[in-house]
């Protein structure tokens, strides 16, 4: 920690500066409990064994709980490489005694999947590995899939599907997680998953529903369209955050959206919705799931696909953003201090969608919106704002491709949160 004093500004800690750490983790992840291709447990290790400090499995409308089989056939099925048996590498990795099956009225074999509360008591290491529940609540409205990580749940959420609008249905199962989070007095993050898929949710929309958030910056799965798409106007991921953002500070004096890393991981047995693309960072005192959400309920983490950032400090007296950057030898780093001034140009321009989308039209922004309002190639690089802008936030963009990218040449970089708002 090299600016502990800074640290605490940004934070009103409970705890001294140095006693926080930074966690890696990643809260959005599919296993057999819904349309994963493997165990929850073999995922579970694969994320620990790799330095994940916490996971939270989010399973499409359940969590892993309660009892559910699965024929071996049916996850034979799933796999994608050829290669051993996902039986056999289950058996192998945790142990014949481990793995519980049974012989159905039909004479197949069928799995018992492990429940969160069996298998954390296999894999959670106090300090160095965390299992979180979570669920991904997906709903939809007509043809738009409208999917919402709720992170650190208690108990289950039933999605409301096609409530009047899109923007109603993100609403409402909005609500839903926060009258769970209300009830059981424990703390929920809430974000909202890929808008890109399906062309589902515009900046427009997320902007507007202000319920939200979080959401997610980047997305591991190959169908998630990060860099948007020509004929779709503003519908880079950029794009959408800064203008979700704009319109919430400027016209509707709301809190602006913070971005998750997440892998949105299917495929673990080859395949390309594999896992370990992006994550967030979280700032805590200790490895704890309240802890790690409240933290990041303050804005205390940033979102990555390969760069380490060893410091992000927002100075609010000084009105100064520094950031220190994790460099690797040979490795160039490009930050780009992002934001909206004050006096931008409002205009909008309503643009035809193609016609297989859900949303019939969407609307093209000023570029006044998210400039780049300075770059730097320092492993330090501060910005100080001036006081015209709206907000500002860094994206630190490397000169190496992603490990094993959905998109190919998509390169390895770091999101920080919106501050000076
Ligand atoms: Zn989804
Ligand atoms: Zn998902």
């Amino acid at each position: 920690m090299r600016f502990p004093a800074l640290a605490l500004l940004l934070l009103p800690a409970i705890c001294p500066a140095e006693d926080l750490r930074w966690f890696k983790g990643n809260t959005h992840t599919h296993s057999l409990w819904s349309d994963g291709n493997d165990f929850p447990d073999m995922i579970s290790a694969w994320y620990k064994e790799r330095g994940y400090d916490f996971l939270a499995m989010s399973d499409h409308n359940t969590l892993n709980a309660g009892e559910k089989w699965v024929t071996e056939a049916s996850v034979e099925k799933k796999k994608i490489a050829l290669g051993l048996k996902v039986l056999d590498k289950y058996r192998a990795k945790f142990g014949a005694d481990w793995v519980e099956t049974r012989t159905n009225d039909q004479g197949e074999t069928e799995v018992k999947l492990k429940t969160l509360e069996e298998y954390r008591r296999k894999l959670e290491e106090p300090g160095k590995f965390l299992l979180v529940q979570a669920e991904e609540v997906s709903a939809g409205f007509g043809k738009a899939p409208i999917h919402i990580n709720a992170v650190n749940l208690a108990e289950v959420i039933q999605p409301k599907k096609d409530v009047e609008t899109i923007r109603e249905t993100l609403r409402q199962n909005l609500r839903l997680i926060a009258e769970e989070a209300a009830r059981t007095g424990r703390p929920v993050i809430a974000h909202v998953n890929h808008p890109n898929f399906r062309w589902a949710l515009t900046a427009d929309d997320l902007a507007h529903v202000v319920e939200d958030r979080f959401f997610e910056i980047y997305n591991g799965h190959p169908m998630i369209y990060p860099d948007g798409e020509p004929s779709r106007v503003d519908s880079d991921h950029e794009r959408i955050w800064d203008i979700a953002n704009t319109i919430r500070i400027a016209e509707l004096k709301q809190p602006p959206l913070y971005g998750v890393g997440t892998d949105d991981s299917h495929n673990y047995h080859g395949g390309s919705s594999t896992p370990g693309r992006g994550w967030v960072m979280v700032r805590a005192a200790k490895l704890e799931a309240n802890t790690l959400i409240e933290a990041m309920q303050r804005g205390d983490f940033y979102a990555s696909t390969g760069v380490t950032l060893e410091d992000v400090a927002y100075d609010k007296a000084a009105r100064t953003l520094r950031l220190k950057i994790q460099g690797k030898p040979g490795v160039k780093y490009r930050t780009e201090f992002r934001g909206t001034l004050k006096n931008y140009d409002r205009a909008v321009v309503e643009v035809d969608a193609p016609a297989e989308d859900p949303q019939p039209k969407r609307l093209k922004h000023g570029a006044d919106i998210g400039k780049v309002l300075a770059s730097s190639d320092s492993l330090e690089p501060t910005y100080t704002l001036t006081g015209d802008e709206l907000y500002v936030r860094a994206i630190i963009i490397s000169d190496q491709v992603m490990e094993n990218p959905a998109q190919p040449g998509y390169l390895q970089k770091a999101w920080t949160q919106p501050v000076g708002w």
